[in-house]
């Protein structure tokens, strides 16, 4: 069998007919035969999603899926007859089409097998196949999408269905770099970056790709290319295994979430099982809760819980809110939807606590105070008022990227989590933790 390659196109690559001739230019070069996955042309996610918000503020997501995965469908059918009108072999397959299989959870499925014998199949009788990328097909029929960012996933699927030998995510930057080159002039880009960094300053917010595709490279071992579909000669960033983590542990990025909310539910009684509530609630609309911590509440027998949560869409995050404050009768419920989340990304540092302390230190001299912070093996995340969000990014990047500094890794016990309230309390609950780990 000769050898395949993957290559994924996001948006902005495939925006207009020039830029899909573009691609043909980028495909018609190609040595192996290719699949080549393809997310909707331009903004057309947002805008198919927000004709459906326009009828309704929370609308079936049954049906949403079937509206977003149309743009894709859109994007394969005309790159198709674009490649065909070059002489290359080419067929177009949906996600159902080529046997993407999905659980049936609606706008956030996850891929649960691909059928290899049909990629295979469209291989041997045609050069190119080009797969609508972020969505697939449930047990029973439904066409479910992938979450926001999904093609990302299905190229990644697929190529390790097929065997591929390499995946190329083409975007519209040079690669994976050091924080958002698009918002910080100071980014550098990354030649190598390692698949567990990958996946974490991917879930810190970083959209460059999607956390799952750096999941699934990891688990199945792809050679994973970051690239410019504008400059497609440039070698991008190479995502590869993990060899350094034990040595050094550095700051490789820095990434900020801005769909973050602190929530608090004031004097919920008692006898209410509420984590268990927020939990299936929370599921059910891919809400993540990142940390809960709980307190006395200010009459007997009641609590207040308060927590960090990230939603994706802020209409259906309030409904449920509210449904979960009806359900629980707490007096009261506090949102606040101006904060974001800071995270420094790489490999070992969540265990090294001068690292922790020295971002805490930068931000409290610029007096940039942290809602909240927690850490985990190679992520430390700092919950911080959206006003203060570009600046403390600039700090951070100028403190630990720009001007580095090798820290040996000191491990400590377990990942942590600290919410505080004022400065005093912070410092105060980081001062016992220096001496915890002294
Ligand atoms: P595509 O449509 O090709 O999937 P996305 O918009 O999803 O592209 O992702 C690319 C964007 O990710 C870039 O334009 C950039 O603004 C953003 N981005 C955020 N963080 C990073 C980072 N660390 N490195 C590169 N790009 C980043
Ligand atoms: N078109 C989808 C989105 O905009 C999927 C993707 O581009 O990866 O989120
Ligand atoms: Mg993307």
């Amino acid at each position: 069998m000769s050898k395949i390659s993957v290559l994924k196109f996001g948006g902005t690559s495939v925006k207009n007919i020039g830029r899909i001739n573009h691609v043909v230019d980028i495909v018609s070069k190609q040595k192996n035969k290719c699949v080549v996955v393809v997310s909707a042309m331009g903004d057309t996610t947002d805008y198919l999603y927000d004709l459906a918000k326009r009828i309704s503020a929370t609308p079936n997501k049954r049906e949403v899926d079937l509206l977003l995965s149309t743009g894709e469908q859109v994007s394969i059918a005309l790159l198709t007859i674009a490649l065909q009108e070059r002489g290359i072999k080419a067929k177009s397959f949906t996600g159902a089409q080529i046997g993407i299989k999905t659980d049936n959870i609606h706008s956030c499925a996850r891929i649960v097998d691909i059928c290899k014998g049909s990629i295979r199949a469209a291989l041997d009788e045609h050069d190119v196949i080009v797969v609508a990328g972020f969505q697939g097909q449930s047990d029973c029929g439904e066409i479910t999408t992938l979450g926001r960012g999904g093609s990302d996933t299905s190229a990644v699927a697929l190529a390790a269905a097929a065997g591929a030998d390499e995946c190329h995510i083409y975007t519209d930057v040079d690669g994976i770099f050091t924080t958002d080159p698009n918002k910080f002039p100071q980014a550098e880009l990354l030649d190598t970056i390692s698949y567990s960094e990958t996946i974490e300053l991917a879930r810190a917010g970083a959209q460059v790709l999607h956390p799952r595709a750096a999941e699934l490279a990891r688990d199945f071992n792809i050679k994973l290319r970051v690239r410019n579909t504008f400059k497609p000669d440039n070698p991008g960033t190479l995502i590869t295994g993990d060899s350094n983590v034990e040595k050094v542990c550095r700051v490789k990025g820095v990434a900020l979430d801005s769909h973050q909310a602190y929530v608090s539910f004031i004097d919920i009684p008692w006898q209410f099982s509420f984590l268990t509530e927020c939990e299936t609630l929370f599921l059910r609309d891919n809400i993540i809760v990142d940390s809960v911590s709980q307190g006395k509440g200010s009459c007997e027998n009641t609590r207040c819980v308060q927590l960090s949560l990230r939603y994706s869409d802020e209409a259906i995050f309030r409904t449920i809110l509210d449904e979960l404050k009806n359900q629980c009768g707490a007096k009261d419920v506090l949102i606040d939807l101006n904060v974001t989340r800071v995270s420094l990304v790489g490999a070992g540092i969540g265990n090294a606590p001068e690292i922790r302390s020295r971002a805490i230190a930068t931000l409290n001299s610029a007096r940039i105070e942290p809602r909240l912070y927690s850490s985990s093996e190679s992520t430390i995340s700092i919950l911080i008022d959206e006003a203060d969000s570009s600046r403390a990014t600039q700090l951070l990047h100028d403190q630990f990227i720009s001007l580095p500094e090798e820290t040996e890794c000191v491990a400590v016990t377990s990942p942590l989590t600290v919410g505080a309230h004022s400065s005093r309390q912070l410092a105060a609950a980081s001062d016992s933790m220096r001496a915890g780990v002294s």
